[in-house]
């Protein structure tokens, strides 16, 4: 459905954002999953048109048979295109459904019945439809990102870029969140980035992992997690003795249980006395993956 291909792109300030980033996203959810300063709003910029790489291709299907240059062909772009950016800022005077209105005017909905219908239509959707006369200031972190999914869906897009939408939001709020999305991604190409790592194992069935600019990984989280199998091993141990563990194991992850450490530990053999060995998940598969890369550079 995106087929992208080599895709460069270097900062004036020498940062190497992007770095030969070749994915295939195909619809449905597709986890772009990263820590901060991955490339992760280096690619979603590019996919949405707003900046420029220095090389590479990407390649969107327009579902008529046909293809779209999406480094070139712009303007075709952004009208299959629907972005939610990671800063999306909102009118805090002007409720839901007038700025909904004044969106999809600017989406081109010029016919006043039809976009009536088309705004009534999204703000049910995103379940704002009791509130769409609040003035959005009033709004929670949760409900303002509902709100962003709408403006995102107008025109409906073949293709949805949300660039860390769950950042901030509390457990309830994420989960209904990642619910809108889920049933949005059974009909377009959704891709959510993110460095959560239960966003990804929750919904998306293929994803990629990147870092430094370049994919790590990609295809699907449970053939990602299988790859694992036998070879991630647990421990709990004193806090003291943290550093030797860093040291002397490829440590995945840290986690407090009852006030003490316990870690996952990447090893094909038990790595010394005490360690269980313990079912992969993608947050392993995860830190693996950075673990390897950081010691590759
Ligand atoms: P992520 O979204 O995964 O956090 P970004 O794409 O925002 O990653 O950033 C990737 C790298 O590029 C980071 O090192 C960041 O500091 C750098 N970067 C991002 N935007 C710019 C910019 N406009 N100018 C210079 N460096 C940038």
């Amino acid at each position: 459905m995106l087929a992208i291909r080599d895709l460069s792109k270097t900062y004036a300030n020498g940062v190497r954002a992007l770095d030969a980033v070749t994915l295939d996203i195909p619809r449905g959810m597709f986890g772009l999953l990263g820590p901060n300063g991955a490339g992760k709003s280096s690619l979603m910029r590019t996919l949405a048109t707003l900046q420029e790489a220095d090389s590479g291709t990407a390649t969107l299907e327009d579902g008529k048979g046909g293809s779209i240059d999406v480094l070139r062909d712009k303007d075709a772009v952004r009208r299959q295109l629907g972005y939610l950016p990671q800063d999306f800022g909102v009118y805090p005077k002007v409720s839901a459904l007038d700025l909904l209105e004044h969106f999809a005017v600017l989406k081109g909905l010029t016919d006043r019945k039809q976009r009536r219908e088309i705004v009534d239509g999204l703000l049910q959707q995103v379940n704002l439809w009791d509130v769409r006369k609040r003035k959005l200031g009033g709004f929670s972190g949760g409900m303002r990102q509902r709100f962003g999914i709408a403006q995102a869906l107008l025109g409906n897009p073949r293709l949805v870029i949300v660039d860390e939408p769950t950042a901030g939001l509390d457990p309830e709020e994420r989960n209904r969140f990642l619910n809108l999305l889920a049933e949005i991604g059974e009909n377009v190409a959704v891709i959510l980035s993110t460095h959560i790592v239960e966003d990804v194992t929750d919904l998306c069935p293929t994803m990629a992992i990147m870092n430094k600019g370049k994919v790590l990984l990609t295809g699907r989280p449970m053939d990602a997690i299988s790859a694992l199998e036998s070879q991630v091993w647990r421990k709990q141990v004193q806090k003291a003795d943290l550093k030797r563990y860093e040291a002397g194991f490829t440590l995945l992850s840290t986690r407090l249980v009852a006030g003490n450490p316990v870690i996952h530990v990447f090893s094909a053999d038990r790595p010394e006395e005490g360690f269980e060995q313990v079912a992969p998940d993608l947050e392993d598969v995860y830190f693996q993956r950075l673990r390897q890369h950081a010691k590759a550079a």
